[in-house]
């Protein structure tokens, strides 16, 4: 079989449409065209049956037990938005003080900042060198003024895993919000909003095979309801939180591609952790010193992240991008380049931030473009100090 060539290996940036998730959709670009919010005639109530399913199928992904928590939204930023700072501006009468870690995504920290520049209080948790979060730091940074914790399910760019359920047990317990932007994380790993006492819950079309420009968030009504104050006003669509026209065709694709990776986690799961096995061990047969960032079991099954000491990155990007699309942690989460805030968290003295390549694998990723990319590795100039 002959590669094709540039080798997709970014699917922390966006993963490419499934064919079935594309079938799915194309009804309502065409004939099923109809204004979800139409309760007049036939065209409105086939939209509004569809959006209404999709939302099933999201709740049952969740484990949520109603769909009447989904939210659907324009993506994981717009998610990310609407539960901080609506939480934040529903409840400041309790507080004014959210908690959150340093590695967040942007979409995550930039509310945060917003909030603090509206006169709240933002605490910054660290992270050790794996990039986990101590559950010890977190119940001190926990004050009688916090409204809202938000942690990450899984890194963008380093891939580890936050211990959602251990964190919400204890927000539980403090009588604080649990926000989880879990993007990187749903259809890849079990979530259960229910088992991990999650409040809200971000996701995104674009990084699980659908759509972009779609996403949702998840809204509990268990313990009590959780309120939002709306960011934008209009029609009251999605019970007022969210105005504005459903993207019908891309929540269908949405709930299509969820249904799939949630269908098909086991399986992919495995067959995806065995590539990134094959990579790592084939860089380090042919490479030197060099080291995983991030902790490798508590992993996303698709990636990888490498320090390449003594490596300029520029130098090993411009050899290969023509065969290999990866990122090196620099442009990942931002329209601006710059070091990654993720990797300087890990290690603050030293220079992993500027030396590194993240490897997202997913999907349509095969064993002969791994082994493609060990061999491009390994024979890379700009690498040639590492080789045994
Ligand atoms: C991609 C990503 C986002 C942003 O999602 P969009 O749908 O592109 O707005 C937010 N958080 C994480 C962790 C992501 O990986």
């Amino acid at each position: 079989m002959v590669l094709k060539l540039p080798i997709y290996l970014d699917y922390h940036a966006t993963t490419p449409l499934d064919e079935r998730v594309l079938q799915a959709m194309l009804p309502f670009l065409r004939e099923n065209f109809g204004n979800a919010a139409s309760t007049e005639h036939r065209f409105g109530w086939v939209a509004e049956e569809a959006v209404a399913s999709a939302r099933e199928s999201v709740a049952h992904c969740l484990g949520a037990s109603k769909s009447r928590e989904i939210l659907f939204t324009s993506g994981a930023t717009e998610s990310n938005n609407l539960a901080i700072l609506g939480a934040a501006r529903a409840y400041h009468k309790k507080g004014n003080h959210l908690v959150t870690l340093e590695t967040e995504h942007k979409a995550v920290l930039d509310p945060c900042r917003a909030w603090e520049k509206q006169g709240g209080r933002v605490t910054r948790m660290k992270v050790d060198s794996r990039g986990l979060l101590s559950l010890e730091a977190l119940a001190a940074a926990i004050e009688p003024d916090t409204v809202l914790v938000s942690v990450m399910a899984a890194n963008n760019e380093i891939g580890v895993l936050q211990p959602l359920e251990a964190i919400g047990s204890m927000t539980r317990e403090r009588g604080v919000l649990f926000h989880t932007d879990a993007t990187q994380a749903v259809g890849k790993i079990p979530i259960d909003v229910g088992r991990c006492g999650i409040d809200l819950l971000s996701l995104s079309g674009h990084k699980v095979y659908g759509p972009k420009g779609v996403g949702a968030l998840y809204v509990s009504r268990a313990r009590p309801r959780v309120k939002l104050e709306p960011l934008q006003y209009g029609g009251g669509h999605e019970q007022g939180m969210r105005s504005g026209t459903l993207n019908v065709a891309s929540i269908v694709g949405l709930a299509k591609a969820l249904d799939i990776s949630c269908a098909e986690m086991n399986e992919e799961t495995r067959r995806v952790g065995e590539l990134r096995q094959q990579l790592l061990v084939g860089i380090r047969t042919h490479l030197n010193g060099v080291l995983v960032n991030g902790d490798l079991a508590q992993r996303l099954p698709g990636n990888l992240n490498l320090y390449f000491p003594g490596v300029t990155i520029d130098k090993l990007v411009r050899e290969i991008y023509a065969e290999i699309a990866v990122s090196t942690g620099a442009a990942c989460t931002s329209a601006s380049p710059e070091p990654s805030h993720v990797l300087k968290a890990l290690d603050p003295e030293g220079d992993r931030a500027i030396r590194s390549v993240r490897f997202g694998l997913g999907r349509f990723t095969t064993s002969a473009e791994i082994d493609h990319v060990i061999q491009r590795f390994a024979t890379a100039r700009a690498l040639a100090h590492l080789t045994h």
